[in-house]
């Protein structure tokens, strides 16, 4: 389905996302994994919750830049990254607590082989080690979709999902799952966070999801590979199926990055 073709008012904006497709492996910490070991230099301190204090972080997602040329803006002497968090439940309803590193592959020599583990971990809030396979797709907003164009989108949506049985949220415009840059995840409406710094809109750089898609956006998303037996993902539960989304200022040098979460 041509989205453009139909929707014109659509195409300013497009947005290119790439979803990693985590599937239960054996990642070592050469590779770019969800929930697989890290490529940490043995001599730098791993990182520990500044809430619990001294509890160890858990591996949450690690990308090497060739994986994504092009679409994800790494830092220009950074090749490699890197996102932890504390599974542990923590104040003011917040499930997991991020930690976000960029770094240059070339420049980790040893590397620390078994790094600490958190004693009482929130089963769910721990990923699965997986393999993940990177893939380029094309975006819609539906959550981020501008009100004047919601007003004049809301009836032809209706109609195309009556004469074709393709619904635009679930079908043709956000991709479900864990990807980077391109729209968030989002599960109700967005919640944008500012940059502390500039006071700039942060822009997207990952979203961490629940489910790798749902009982609606499977019928359109699901990798031809998967369609017969599907794949065992992270299995992380956030919240009611939510997410976790990050995002950075791309303007202040020291790349500031924070991060938001919902369900439904
Ligand atoms: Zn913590
Ligand atoms: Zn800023």
């Amino acid at each position: 389905m041509d989205v453009e073709q139909l929707f014109p008012q659509l195409a300013a904006h497009r947005k290119e996302t790439v979803r990693l497709h985590p599937r239960v492996g054996r990642p070592t910490s050469r590779d770019s994994s969800v929930g697989g070991p890290l490529l940490w230099p043995v001599e730098e301190p791993w990182p520990v919750c500044p809430e619990h204090e001294g509890s160890p972080m858990v591996p949450v997602v690690q990308i090497h830049r060739g994986c994504v040329p092009d679409v994800v803006p790494f830092p220009a002497d950074c090749d490699l990254l890197q996102v932890l968090w504390c599974p542990r439940k923590h104040s003011g309803h917040r499930w997991v607590l991020p930690l976000l590193k960029w770094r240059s592959a070339d420049a980790v020599g040893r590397v620390l082989e078994i790094p600490p583990s958190p004693s009482d971990p929130v089963a769910n809030y721990v990923p699965r080690p997986c393999v993940v396979h990177p893939d380029r797709v094309t975006e819609y907003p539906y959550w981020d979709l501008p009100d004047a164009l919601w007003d004049e989108l809301e009836q032809p949506f209706l109609d195309l999902a009556e004469d074709t049985g393709w619904d635009y949220q679930g079908h043709l415009s956000t991709a479900p799952g864990t990807k980077l840059v391109g729209y968030p995840g989002w599960c109700q409406d967005p919640d944008w966070p500012e940059c502390a710094g500039c006071g700039r809109r942060m822009e997207h750089l990952l979203t961490v999801e629940s489910t790798e898609a749902d009982a609606v956006s499977r019928h359109a998303w699901t990798p031809v590979e998967e369609r017969d037996t599907p794949s065992e993902g992270p299995g992380l539960i956030l919240g009611d199926l939510g997410g976790v989304y990050f995002f950075e200022c791309l303007t202040c040098p020291e790349r500031p990055f924070t991060y938001r979460y919902d369900c439904s």
